[in-house]
């Protein structure tokens, strides 16, 4: 499987100039390697960031309706994401759960939305009811087309990476309830100094890294580490 790294630049930067620049840096050098680089921009930078690395969006409202529009005020649907490049979605980040109230069965719908527009889903869960709910109905097909990122909530944003050993195990778990063709990823608190632990001891086929993809260099330095 493919290694894949994804760059979460959640509600950042506040100019599409200085989106610019961090996207042209990356590019730079993230084409250099096999593993795959995928970067989640804000919505509004996503038709006009560039070309040359795939892009993902960092939620979805959870209709496909038939027009690829309608009254849904403040939502962006598949269709809208799909147009304007993305590949990749992620759903049910833990700051969307806690912030906005996301619930596993929102969180199912978005993932069916997203695969029914041929898009990937990227699942993010800290525990096995948030990946079954998520993964609800999905068939063994929709199952090679998602990404799940286990993301514990102590070590979102906090500098306080969760130890390889317990992530190790958690991966376990995880391939037991996907089967073995979905990618699984780890996020929270990656470095380039961590990073590769979490693919080469754990066994993760990818990471999904917030603060540190803003800098280039040291995401740069993420993805040369575990490639
Ligand atoms: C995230 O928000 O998905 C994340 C992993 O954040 P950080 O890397 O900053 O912990």
């Amino acid at each position: 499987m493919k290694l894949l790294v994804v760059a979460n630049w959640k509600c950042n930067p506040a100019s599409f100039k200085e989106a610019q620049d961090i996207f042209k840096e990356i590019k730079r050098e993230a084409g250099l390697t096999k593993t795959e680089v995928v970067v989640c921009p804000p919505f509004v930078y996503l038709p006009v960031i560039g070309k040359g690395l795939v892009l993902g969006a960092q939620d979805v409202f959870w209709e496909n309706p038939p027009t690829g529009g309608g009254a849904y005020t403040g939502e962006i649907s598949p269709a809208m994401l799909k147009n304007a490049g993305c590949r990749y979605v992620i759903v049910g980040h833990s700051e969307r759960r806690r912030l906005f109230k996301e619930t596993d069965e929102m969180t199912n719908k978005k993932v069916r939305a997203v695969l029914a527009k041929k898009m990937k889903p990227i699942l993010c869960i800290d525990r096995f009811s948030q990946l079954k709910g998520g993964i609800k109905d999905l068939s063994s097909d929709d199952l090679k087309n998602l990404a799940v990122a286990f993301e514990p909530l102590s070590a979102i944003g906090t500098g306080k990476p969760y130890l390889v050993g317990k992530a190790g195990k958690m991966y376990s778990g995880i391939r037991e309830i996907v089967g073995k063709d979905t990618r699984i990823l780890y996020g929270g608190s990656v470095n380039s100094q961590n990073a590769a632990d979490y693919v080469k001891r754990a066994g993760f086929q990818g990471l999904l890294v917030g603060g540190a993809s803003l800098k280039p260099r040291e995401f740069i330095g993420i993805i040369k580490a575990i490639s």
